[in-house]
């Protein structure tokens, strides 16, 4: 049996360009990119031209990439740095209740620092009003914080004009981006963002590399003090290898972002409508909203989604319920709960992410292998059971 990875949002396999291209600085080319000694000269060009192709990538210039360990850290460092930079300004924060805990935790922290924080609201298709981002804006606002696209639903957010609305009222933002990278054409020098997060394993590089892109002019005080790495502002001797990786892949994801495009929206437009027709009481969350042609999170009436997992399994099929960070808890995901989901329903959801090595194959296996999973475990479901007009949960 073959084995079938839909969880591409959890983390992605290194593309073998990738690996072929970090080899070398993990073997012959150990030297400190600090070291002014031959020994840091090849490592010390491979970060640069790394640094030109991240930044090639998200059009903007080098100096304005700082490279982190994760996509993690880069929150972090954008969150804690700019409203620390900010905090003779003011105290108030903008955030979104569905925000990668990356995001979340720094601003629960930050609460704790001092710092107010609004968390905004979603409606049931899983988006924001921006009629209440702009209520929510006060002359002590410094930061906005909102994701680019969601990790768990695949939504995207309106950072176009979110960050209009930051720029006239002279408000930082940052995006997180980590999911949208690869996915959507990303373009700093149009795009209206002071900060941008992504990460190296979401985007086919290995984990442990992140780059924050902080616009020209946006001060960050550093979380990680140390040597005068990444011009100062993150300390800490470079992960070459890490780095090189996430420069090709980087490269790899704008020279096929449009072929590879076409064949996941080919796939998951194949895999919901298949879901939709083949098993009754399934609704597809976040679907009335622009989405990640990538992802499809779907909740199945009656069961929770870890049964249907293991059953997955079993046919060596790999998912996610909830997401990657909350599985393993039995807490349904906050994602789903603040688009007004049940917690009965969210336990019920499955995310199937998919990327660059699914076939159209797989699919149709995944939509021969489901149904009878789905169909067995509501047969033995009391919510299920006994009932030909099942109670329908309410939103
Ligand atoms: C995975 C993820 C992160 C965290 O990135 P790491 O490199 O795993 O720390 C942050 N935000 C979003 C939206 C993610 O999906």
């Amino acid at each position: 049996m073959n084995k079938i990875y839909f969880d591409h949002n959890a983390t992605t396999p290194v593309l073998d360009e990738v690996f072929d291209a970090m080899l070398p600085f993990l073997k012959e080319e150990w030297g400190n990119p600090s070291s002014i000694h031959w020994a840091g000269r090849v490592p010390k060009k491979a970060v640069e031209d790394a640094r030109e192709q991240v930044a090639a990538f998200l059009g903007c210039s080098p100096v304005e990439i700082i490279f982190t360990s994760s996509g993690s850290e880069s929150d972090n460092l954008g969150i804690k740095g700019v409203a620390y930079a900010k905090k003779n300004k003011g105290n108030h924060i903008i955030t979104t209740k569905v925000e990668h805990p990356a995001v979340l935790k720094t601003c629960k922290y930050l609460e704790k620092e001092g710092f107010e924080v609004t968390y905004l609201n979603v409606d049931s298709a899983g988006m924001i009003d921006l009629g209440e981002l702009k209520e929510a804006i006060t002359d002590k606002t410094i930061l906005i914080t909102i994701m680019y696209a969601n990790n768990e639903t695949g939504v995207i957010f309106p950072v176009e004009e979110i960050g209009r609305i930051a720029k006239e009222h002279k408000i930082t933002f940052h995006t997180d981006a980590v999911q949208a990278a690869g996915k959507l054409p990303i373009d700093t020098a149009t795009l209206p963002v002071d900060l941008l997060t992504i990460s190296g394993h979401k985007l086919y590089a290995p984990k442990g590399v992140g780059a924050l892109f902080v616009r020209r002019g946006t001060r960050v005080v550093p979380i990680i003090h140390g040597g005068h790495h990444e011009r100062n502002r993150r300390g800490g001797t470079e992960n070459v290898a890490g780095i090189v990786g996430l420069g090709k892949a980087c490269e790899m994801a704008a020279a096929d972002m449009e072929s590879e495009r076409a064949h996941l929206e080919k796939m998951t437009t194949r895999l919901e409508e298949g879901i939709k027709e083949k098993v009754p009481h399934v609704y597809v969350n976040g679907g009335g909203s622009p989405r990640l042609v990538n992802t499809s999170n779907i909740s199945f009436e009656f069961i929770e989604g870890e049964s249907i997992l293991l059953g997955l399994d079993m046919h060596q099929i790999a998912a996610s319920s909830g997401s990657a960070c909350t599985s393993g808890s039995l807490e349904p995901t906050h994602v789903l709960l603040a688009m007004g989901n049940t917690a009965e329903l969210s336990h019920g959801s499955i995310r199937f992410s998919l990327g660059r090595i699914n076939t159209m194959e797989e699919v149709e296996l995944l939509l021969d292998v489901l149904p009878p999973i789905v169909e067995r475990m509501r047969s033995m479901s009391p919510l299920y059971a006994g009932s030909n007009e099942p109670v329908v949960f309410k939103r």
